[in-house]
């Protein structure tokens, strides 16, 4: 995971039928917040809006073709799913624990609240969980400010991931053990071993680079240094644990 930097100016439909939509839904809240909180209402979000084209586009390109949390490159093999950091429709402080709505719906379209990721790490791991240090904190609706919460998942676009998460070769560890980075780590299945595996394979990669640096014997050693500086740029994939090893 690194540091997502997204253009400050959000794509223009969030701007327009997203603000458009977010100020309905507030209404709609206002007026019957129980029925929300007891599920008995609950929000319909339109996908044509916070997964429009331009707003996939502007995200890919922030994140250089990878998926926001576990840095694999997905464009040759999927979509990506525009995810929720805040999660729209209901959120869960523990897994295991039943749905608590509503969601951020009011962040549904959101740019500060969108990434893109992969299929797992949304679908299979963070799925609606957003777990806070302290949950009495937790804004529950519209009127209330996530800038009091304190969360426990990190925020790419927040948080610079790397002072939280380290590499022992391939393997993410919280750095200090700090809650912040296990949480994340334990969240997104940072440590599922397919990944593992494909870090690993990487990671052999740029241990036979830094052999050829060592061995000196030109022009190979010179070639190296280049192909290493340029794998540990942001755009390439598992740039954070490249770095790590390097470091
Ligand atoms: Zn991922």
């Amino acid at each position: 995971m690194i540091r997502v930097r997204k253009p400050a100016e959000p794509p223009e439909v969030l701007q327009t039928k997203g603000e458009r939509a977010r100020r309905s839904m507030s209404t709609a809240y206002s007026r019957a917040p129980r029925s929300y909180q007891k599920g008995k209402r609950t929000f319909e979000f339109d996908s044509s809006l916070y997964a429009h084209e331009t707003v996939k586009q502007a995200l890919i390109a922030a994140q250089h073709g990878k998926c926001a949390f576990c840095e694999s490159p997905f464009e040759h093999i999927s979509y990506g799913d525009v995810e929720h950091l805040r999660p729209k429709g209901g959120w869960r402080q523990e897994e295991g624990e039943p749905l608590n709505q509503p969601g951020y719906y009011w962040l549904a379209y959101e740019w500060s609240n969108l990434f893109v990721s992969c299929t797992l790490c949304n679908q299979q791991f963070k799925e609606n969980l957003f777990p806070l240090q302290t949950p009495a904190r937790r804004a529950r609706s519209h009127k209330e400010d996530v800038t009091a919460e304190d969360p426990l998942l990190l925020d790419p676009s927040v948080d610079d991931p790397e002072a939280f998460i380290s590499f022992r070769e391939e393997v993410p560890y919280a750095v200090d053990g700090n809650a912040r980075g296990e949480v994340t780590i334990h969240t997104l299945g940072l440590r599922r071993e397919k990944l593992a595996e494909r870090r690993r394979e990487h990671l052999g990669h740029v241990r036979a680079l830094k052999n050829l640096i060592k061995i000196g014997q030109q022009p190979y050693a010179e070639e190296a240094r280049e192909i290493l500086q340029r794998m540990q740029q942001d755009s390439r994939q598992y740039a954070a644990m490249t770095r790590a090893f390097l470091r």
